[in-house]
């Protein structure tokens, strides 16, 4: 049996906007990834703990979504939508990942 992976569907990327008074600013939004991909993002981060991912599935069989996974395993562990976390038993609680993409 393969290993279970993670697979995350939705996800942050980096836009910009106008900002009041001019010049632009950086601002995260939330999609999925497939229409991040479509759209061209580039800056992608996990929407719960803002850690790294990893983009995946991009060129799997038709039909088949693409998703990200963290990066980092210790992000996966306290990220309250990463598979370690979930699967964790001992009542840990979820804190953001100690390396965020800003
Ligand atoms: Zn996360």
């Amino acid at each position: 049996m393969a290993p279970e992976r993670e697979k995350i569907y939705e996800i942050e990327v980096k836009r910009r906007r106008v900002k009041t008074g001019g010049g632009y600013e950086p601002f995260w939004k939330v999609k999925d990834v497939a229409t991040a991909l479509s759209d061209n993002d580039t800056e992608f981060r996990c929407k719960d703990c803002f850690g790294e991912v990893k983009l995946l599935g991009k060129n799997s069989k038709a039909g088949a979504p693409p998703y990200v996974e963290h990066k980092r395993p210790a992000d996966s562990e306290y990220c309250s939508n990463g598979m370690l976390f979930k699967k964790a038993t001992d009542g840990r609680e979820a804190k953001p990942s100690e390396h965020p993409v800003q």
